[in-house]
């Protein structure tokens, strides 16, 4: 049994090693979506992770999918945080800063440690791909929700 367990093992570090060296592709809906949660997240918003960090990148890439009205809390980012909205129409704000409509197409450099948040328009939905970079083990710090007056 100890054989098989050290042999399994082996494998999947001889695994591990090949796959560092190769293209990996992660299949479309491999990686579980989940619903962001109320903590970080006003209203409706789907979190579908893309690609952790490795060794070499330390980057990690999500797409988020907002409804209309849903937008992240306030938070900041360790090492900045670029954003490709793919669809729809979203708004973004830097703390002390007019909000800024932003649209499929656009990319937004948010950098390191600029109070913000991202979402959807009230009237239409938002998509973008958010990539991050850890510090630490961490790539964003979460504070307090966007009230709807903010928000407006
Ligand atoms: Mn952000």
């Amino acid at each position: 049994m100890k054989r098989i367990i050290a042999a399994a093992a082996i494998s999947l570090m001889g695994a591990a090693q090949v796959s560092a060296e190769e293209i990996e592709i992660r299949r479309n809906g491999n990686t579980p979506s989940v619903v962001g949660n109320a903590e970080n997240f006003t209203g409706h918003a789907v979190v579908s992770p893309l690609l952790p960090p490795n060794e070499t990148t330390r980057a990690n890439l999500g797409q988020v999918d907002f409804a209309p009205g849903a937008r992240t809390a306030w938070h900041t980012h360790p090492a900045g945080q670029l954003l490709i909205v793919t669809t729809g129409k979203g708004w973004v704000q830097e703390e002390g800063k007019a909000r800024q409509d932003i649209n499929s197409g656009d990319v937004v450099w948010i950098p390191a440690r600029v109070r913000h948040w991202h979402g959807a328009t009230s009237t239409s939905p938002m998509s973008h791909l958010a990539m991050t970079y850890m510090v630490d083990g961490k790539n964003v710090n979460w504070l307090e929700p966007v009230s709807d007056a903010q928000y407006q």
